[in-house]
């Protein structure tokens, strides 16, 4: 049995990494062109496209702790297509937002094997899963018209379902072959010789503690300082602490746990003959990723299902410390309620990480600012996983003015919806969460 990992808060993806030697801190004053702030899917992605279009400008990413140490180290691995928030009802519509998912995947798993990255991922599909059959109703025939656009999601009804994961009590999925998994923390940390190859310089232990905008905006470490033409918020939840999208994003505490590896007579037991992720249908939704390779003994990290599993704390959003134990208890109540026959099965790893929700579950990327260069990708609502990696590819275009391709995105420029500040927003989201059983959400 390997050690379990409950007190340290890390996850499942960083705990099982070999030793990693962080970059020296920021010392002393740095001029770049671009200065990115923070080292997660965001941050790393658009360093790589800014590097690959324009070799000869300098690139900084500035990571408060070590690349991979905010969600993008710690999710739950899904990596979907689709935008959440976004429900198209024209086939050409789905086919442009899925496209343009699609491409993120595809950019993710193209760097994966143009640098030979040893990173744990695959591609064996993904399942969203109805509890509920009107639900389901409108999924089969939302499936019908994306199938006549081309798109390779299928509606499966439970019997047909069943061959790839069995649910009790289901009325049916939304298979998408084309969705995955992938490992965070190794893709972020492989990437990163890569990028400091070409010469993008990477500064960890270097949090950014002030930003002054002007035509070139300069930042403030606690060990140096920068001047920058553009800078990159890639900061996702814990933008609101740099004086940014305050009133657009609230920092959610998600929780998740991964079980000790299981032969694959488990999980062919459960249903899980091909391995791959799930979601289902509820406000507080559950989702489950097996991961490891196929005839292996393999993992599942599963998380939500519940007001716990996603916990709003009163000025504390970001901070990791404390996992809780009533979201850890929660987690599994959730596990067992899906798949009884685990209640055997260790759970090795549990741990928390903050998601930026916005409220109509949309997130926005951009540029802002006086002098326009002010770039940010922010508010993923927990599907950031692809859209993330994708920001890099999409900031990169507005930054070279070819963005043409991603103006009628619904993500792009998009205004966040206003939430009130403390203390009101607080009190509102736990009496709404509580009084209707669903958390606050506007389209
Ligand atoms: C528990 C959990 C489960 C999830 N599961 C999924 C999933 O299965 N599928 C999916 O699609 N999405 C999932 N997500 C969401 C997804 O992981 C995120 O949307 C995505 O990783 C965001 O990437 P990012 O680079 O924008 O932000 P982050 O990865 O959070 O990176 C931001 C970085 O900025 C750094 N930083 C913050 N402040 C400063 C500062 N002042 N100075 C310097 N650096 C700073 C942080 O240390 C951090 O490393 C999940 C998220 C969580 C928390």
């Amino acid at each position: 049995m390997s050690a379990r990992h409950f007190d340290d808060n890390q996850s499942v993806w960083l705990a099982g990494k070999k030793p990693y030697t962080a970059s020296p801190p920021l010392a002393g004053k740095l001029d770049v062109d671009v200065a990115i702030i923070g080292g997660g899917f965001t941050g790393v992605s658009t360093a790589y496209h800014l590097n690959a279009r324009f070799p000869n400008k300098a690139v900084a990413i500035l990571e408060a702790r070590t690349l991979a140490n905010g969600a993008s180290g710690r999710n739950g691995g899904q990596m979907l297509n689709w935008v959440h928030g976004v429900d198209p009802e024209e086939p050409e519509r789905a086919r442009q937002i899925y496209d343009a998912t699609q491409d993120g995947i595809d950019t993710v798993l193209s760097i994966i094997a143009e640098h030979g990255l040893d990173v744990p991922h695959d591609q064996s599909g993904h399942v969203d899963m109805f509890t509920d059959s009107k639900n389901a109703d409108a999924a089969a025939e939302a499936a019908e018209r994306w199938e006549r656009a081309g798109l390779p999601v299928r509606f499966l009804e439970p019997k047909e379902l069943g061959s790839l994961i069995a649910f009790d009590n289901t009325h049916g999925g939304l298979f998408d072959p084309r969705a995955g998994y992938l490992d965070g923390a190794a893709f972020l940390r492989e990437l990163k010789p890569v990028l400091e190859r070409r010469g993008v310089q990477i500064f960890e232990n270097s949090v950014v503690s002030r930003i002054r905008e002007g035509r070139v905006v300069e930042l403030e470490t606690e060990g140096g300082s920068v001047r920058a033409d553009a800078i990159v918020l890639a900061t996702n939840a814990y933008t609101p602490h740099l004086g940014y999208f305050r009133s657009g994003i609230v920092p959610v505490h998600s929780h998740v746990l991964a079980t000790e590896p299981a032969d694959p007579t488990t999980w062919s037991g459960l249903g899980f003959p091909r391995g791959l992720g799930f979601t289902d249908d509820r406000d507080r939704l559950s989702y489950g990723t097996l991961i490891g390779a196929p005839g292996t003994s393999r993992r599942l990290i599963f998380g939500g299902g519940s007001n716990e599993a996603y916990d709003y704390r009163f000025g504390n959003g970001t901070r990791y410390e404390h996992p809780s134990e009533n979201a850890a208890r929660a987690n599994r109540r959730q596990l067992l309620s899906y798949f009884p026959s685990l209640r055997d099965v260790e759970i090795s790893h549990r741990w928390s990480g903050a998601v930026a929700l916005t409220l109509s579950r949309l997130c926005t990327m951009g540029v802002r600012g006086a002098h326009r260069n002010v770039y940010y990708a922010v508010g993923y609502s927990g599907h950031g996983v692809t859209l993330a990696n994708l920001a890099g590819k999409i900031l990169t275009d507005i930054y070279s003015d070819a963005d043409e391709r991603w103006r009628a995105l619904p993500f792009f420029q998009q205004r966040l919806r206003y939430i009130p500040p403390e203390p009101f927003r607080f009190v509102g989201y736990h009496a709404y969460t509580r009084l209707v059983g669903r958390s606050p959400r506007a389209s």
